[in-house]
């Protein structure tokens, strides 16, 4: 049976990340969303204190997602990816630009957590990874990115071009998807971890961006990159039975923490919000139906249920990793329900909060324009509908697109 309620043995780990994000991200929070491109030196010393959280067993953000764990005497854990993801949301409320841009905690990092073998997860133990997967003419498509791998002896070729890499100019190597040969489809896409410096791996660009400013977004071109046969993730076998399982993997540990990205965003809009409306004399009665109560309290009472949702499908979605249960349903649905919940409930806080919401005076407006990523990257809204769809039909992705 699932139990929701937070663990006693992660409330340690909660209090440390919600004091982290309170004095370190929302006093920076908008400086770095202003000096958009500069790096927050201030994370180093964080991330130095997360270390060391880590090394006790602890640590927060998308690069600490790990494979699931052995299922305990009693058959029911609650481990890693759950504790992920609640210092994950506890992060975001302070500001998920500045979490994107950890150092260490690198969406990359995920997938070497996912698909690595030991030697390698050894190998780059301390290594900040971004991931490359977008290219100009393939985003929610994947399977049909044209980066290309040729092997060459003992190493790999890599040709190519991957845009919108998040962290991609301040991380230590990019985990970058390209296929072996294109006409044997989806199975023939592996991931390569290309150092950063490698010469033809070249930065052409820093993107300018709406939100999520603290957090740098490189377009990278790949010409004639060479990278040892030891850096290909995974297997190199091309198994067309297993098509797209092996790099696809990654999604179910990624996918639970973008919600929880947004589920902290939201929250921290929601408590702002609610801060607001007490100030003007606003009164949320939980003990009345929300058709008696006035037009802003009963909004806000709707905001709220939906964010619940959200956060208790996420909740699911870690748990099942931790129980090694498949749950790439559950994660696409946590994603879908928090990405649209998030975008939906900040933009309805600045609303409800009307100029002040609007004005640069309050976080409120950075966090609507913060949380609309949240329901793009890692598979956009409609993608992840498809995904929830075809497994709840059954059907194939040739069969549902
Ligand atoms: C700030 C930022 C950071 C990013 N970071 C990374 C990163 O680190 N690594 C990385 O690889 N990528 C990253 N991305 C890219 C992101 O993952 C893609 O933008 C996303 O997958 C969507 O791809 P696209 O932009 O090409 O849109 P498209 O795929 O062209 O989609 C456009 C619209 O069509 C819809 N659509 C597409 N296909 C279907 C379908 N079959 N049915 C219904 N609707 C559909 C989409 O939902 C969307 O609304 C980042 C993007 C941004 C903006």
């Amino acid at each position: 049976m699932i139990n929701l309620e937070i663990p006693k043995k992660f409330e340690q780990l909660v209090d440390q990340a919600h004091q982290a994000a309170a004095e370190f991200f929302r006093p920076n929070s908008r400086k770095y969303d202003q000096a958009e491109h500069t790096y927050p030196k201030e994370l180093d010393m964080l991330a130095a204190l997360l270390d060391g959280l880590s090394a006790s067993g602890g640590g927060t953000g998308a690069g600490g997602v790990r494979r699931g764990e052995k299922k305990d005497k009693e058959g029911n854990k609650n481990g890693s990816n759950l504790q992920l993801l609640l210092g994950t949301i506890e992060m975001c409320w302070g500001d998920v630009g500045l979490l994107l841009t950890m150092p260490r905690q690198g969406l990359g990092n995920a997938a070497i957590a996912s698909v690595a073998n030991d030697e390698q997860l050894e190998r780059y133990k301390g290594k900040w990874a971004a991931m490359a997967i977008t290219e100009p003419d393939t985003g929610s498509d994947s399977g049909a990115i044209r980066t290309t791998a040729v092997k060459d002896g003992d190493y790999y070729v890599l040709n190519g071009e991957k845009i919108f890499v998040t962290s991609g100019e301040r991380a230590d190597c990019v985990v970058v998807w390209a296929t072996l040969d294109r006409s044997l489809g989806k199975a023939a896409i592996k991931s390569f971890v290309v150092d950063r410096g490698t010469p033809g791996f070249e930065l052409v660009r820093l993107e300018h961006k709406l939100g999520i400013r603290a957090s740098d977004t490189a377009h990278f071109r790949l010409e004639n990159v060479r990278v040892h046969k030891d850096n290909l993730l995974g297997s190199p076998e091309v198994n067309t039975e297993q098509g797209f399982a092996g790099v696809m993997q990654t999604f179910d540990n990624t996918r639970p923490l973008v919600a929880a990205m947004a589920i902290g965003v939201a929250r921290a809009a929601l408590e702002e919000t609610r801060r607001i409306l007490t100030e003007a004399g606003v009164k949320i009665d939980y003990d009345r139906p929300a058709f008696t109560q006035s037009a802003a309290a009963a909004t806000f009472l709707q905001l709220e249920a939906d964010w619940e949702a959200a956060y208790l499908l996420a909740l699911e979605a870690a748990w099942m990793a931790d129980n090694r249960q498949p749950n790439s349903l559950q994660a696409s649905m946590a994603k879908a329900k928090a990405g649209r919940s998030g975008s939906d409930v900040t933009l309805r806080c600045v609303e409800l909060a009307g100029s002040l919401g609007y004005s640069e005076n309050s976080l409120l407006e950075k966090w609507a324009r913060d949380s609309k990523i949240l329901d793009i990257f890692e598979g956009t809204q409609q993608i992840q509908q498809l995904i929830v769809a075809r497994r709840l039909l059954s059907k194939s992705s040739s069969e549902l697109k």
